[in-house]
Parts: structure tokens; C-alpha cells; sequence
């Protein structure tokens, strides 16, 4: 018979509670139109979600970087290489959301 050992104690990280904000909880949503600090919703405002809207973190990303691919400064969207703002599917170059902080996804 061998004895092992029962439970290993939990590490405190799990016990910790609530998640980081994320950075873009910041700025007002402009897609779903939670205010700063709060957290996105489904726009009919039933369903809390986890993660911001990307449109949300777009416009973080937008508010708090220099772009390093289109060279514009905070607040300014991004451009491309015609001068137009990009399309809303991708309105912000990905090196953007890196540049603020956050790895893009
Ligand atoms: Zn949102
Ligand atoms: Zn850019």
C-alpha cells in the first residue's frame, strides 16, 4: 500500500476572484455604448460580456497609441497607404493594440 498525499493545497492566484479589466474598459464603448469602466454588453443591454467589444478596444487602441504602421498620434485613426481610414471589420492596425498594451488577438 502506498499513502499519497490527499490534495495539494490550491494556489492563492486561482482564489484571487475577479479578473483583471481589461485596459479598454477606459473609453465609452462606441458599439454597444457601455460608459467608462463598465463592461460591454450585448447591445440590447441584457448579457454582461466578459471581453469589450472589439470596436471598444479599437478605440482605446485609437485613443492611447501612436499607430507604428501609419505613423498617426493618439486619437487619430488609422490610415492607409491611400490616406482612407481603414474598414470597420479592421479599423486599427494590429502593431496598434500592441503598442498600447495588449497583444493584438
Ligand atoms: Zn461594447
Ligand atoms: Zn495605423
Amino acid at each position: 500500500m502506498t499513502d499519497r498525499p490527499r490534495s495539494a493545497p490550491m494556489p492563492a492566484v486561482l482564489r484571487a476572484g475577479r479578473p483583471p479589466r481589461h485596459p479598454a474598459l477606459a473609453v465609452r464603448c462606441p458599439h454597444c455604448a457601455a460608459a467608462e469602466g463598465a463592461r460591454c454588453t450585448t447591445r440590447s443591454g441584457r448579457v454582461t460580456k466578459t471581453e469589450p467589444c472589439p470596436a471598444r478596444v479599437a478605440a482605446w487602441a485609437t485613443a492611447t497609441a501612436v499607430c507604428p504602421t501609419c505613423q498617426v498620434l493618439q486619437t487619430y485613426p488609422c490610415r492607409d497607404n491611400h490616406g482612407n481610414e481603414l474598414p470597420d471589420s479592421s479599423p486599427v492596425h494590429p502593431a496598434r493594440y500592441t503598442e498600447a498594451g495588449r497583444p493584438a488577438a
